[in-house]
């Protein structure tokens, strides 16, 4: 508990002084070298996160968005194509495609697990696409653009039901990247394939962050591509680096996209706790469900099947007095967060693409009933406590009036 006896949101203080003298020594071993770009630390990093994510390929870039950008520039993925992805996710998923000038579309998600419905990924093709006799793509109707890819997001630490994503976009001829910024060790059993998967290491390629609040956070910004394909990684690689084949040798024109050495450096050193704070995250899960059980009449908790392991990036729940549990929280001192409040397709910067309010049913009825608890790596059982006895209390008063 803080000294003040306030509860936060996310903790990211007490990881950092645990770790300060390892984390100095990150700092002190480069400027004795010099060496900030590239170099040793970011290979390194590369090999141990490809290996964590049971993928053959890491490519290390500056953010999660430079990830999933590169990522799909690597895939092929381009100019007047639509890439589709869901609603309910951080807009850096869509501006990353449109900054390869394709165009975002979306399928509503699972209003229960948060992540794309693929029944609804079926429907979009059998409602709005024909295929194309000459390139075999398929092509919506209406905006006369072929749909090349899709981006799955695994919200909130939990992947998406991959199994039957995978079934469709090979019968749509798609490309698949994993938006796995809020997913770092996340797994899911796959049926069709008998065993687990990990994040990162099912779609053609895998984009991850390493912004400070993720699981796994630098000091600073940072992100990764992970894939299994050879040709993919060296062309990520190149658009990290002003397309780069060797020094002053541009094949193609790319990005000032590095992951820089003192970054990679904090990252090996923080990879190497994350299987026990994901262990923590889980087991905080676990007890804010018991917890939570005697209030599921009015706090639903998050849905989760045995095929599925969640790493909690986020702990959240749905309410329908949302806005006036949370306040109720921060008034005893407790932070809690909304993943997120108003919808991707429903935003200022998305005004002139036609979409609006009612399009996207299930994203919107969880943009209005999402709360995210407080939860990290540390979080006390304690703390746990006094959260859940302040959700009773405002149950008790609030919901049942
Ligand atoms: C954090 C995040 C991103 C972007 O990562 P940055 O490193 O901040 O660029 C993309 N998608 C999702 C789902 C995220 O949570």
């Amino acid at each position: 508990m803080t000294p003040n006896g306030k509860i936060p949101f996310v903790d990211l203080v007490t990881p950092h002084r645990e770790l300060e003298a390892e984390l100095l020594d990150v700092c002190k071993r480069a400027f004795q070298t010099a060496g900030f770009i590239g170099g040793p630390e970011v290979e390194g990093f590369e090999r141990e996160f490809a290996e964590f994510c049971d993928a053959q390929f890491c490519v290390g870039v500056n953010s999660g968005t430079d990830a999933l950008r590169f990522a799909l520039v690597a895939a092929g993925v381009g100019p007047g194509e639509i890439v589709l992805t869901v609603p309910h996710t951080f807009i850096a998923t869509t501006e990353a495609i449109s900054q390869v000038g394709a165009r975002p579309d979306f399928v509503d998600i699972d209003g229960r697990t948060f992540t794309m419905d693929p029944e609804k990924l079926r429907r979009y093709f059998e409602t709005h696409c024909v295929q194309d006799q000459a390139t075999g793509r398929y092509v919506h109707k209406k905006l006369a653009k072929p749909v090349t890819a899709v981006v799955p997001v695994h919200l909130y630490g939990q992947m998406t039901d991959m199994d039957p994503i995978l079934e469709l976009a090979a019968q749509y001829k798609l490309t698949v990247v994993e938006d796995a910024c809020q997913a770092h060790g996340a797994e899911y059993f796959s049926k069709k394939q008998n065993r687990w998967l990990k994040a990162g290491s099912v779609g053609d390629a895998a984009a991850f962050s390493f912004y400070p609040g993720k699981n796994l956070g630098a000091c600073g910004e940072g992100g990764a591509i992970t894939t299994n394909q050879r040709d993919l990684a060296r062309k990520a690689a190149m658009l990290r680096d002003h397309g780069q084949s060797k020094k002053y040798y541009h094949d193609i024109e790319g990005y000032n996209g590095r992951l820089d050495s003192i970054q990679a450096g904090i990252l090996r050193v923080k990879l190497r706790h994350l299987p026990k704070w994901n262990e923590e995250r889980r087991q905080g899960a676990r007890i804010y469900d018991e917890l939570l059980k005697p209030l599921s009449e009015n706090v639903i908790r998050p849905h989760q099947l045995s095929s599925f392991k969640s790493v909690y990036h986020l702990y959240v729940v749905r309410t329908q007095f949302r806005d006036e549990l949370q306040k109720h929280l921060s008034d005893a001192g407790i932070g809690t967060g909304i993943h997120y409040p108003i919808p991707v397709h429903l935003q200022a910067a998305y005004a002139s693409m036609g979409w609006k309010r009612g399009d996207f049913p299930e994203t919107e009825l969880a943009a209005d009933h999402v709360l995210s608890l407080p939860m990290f790596p540390g979080l006390t059982e304690a703390q746990q406590n006094k959260v859940i006895e302040t959700i009773s209390e405002f149950v008790a008063s609030y919901a049942v009036n």
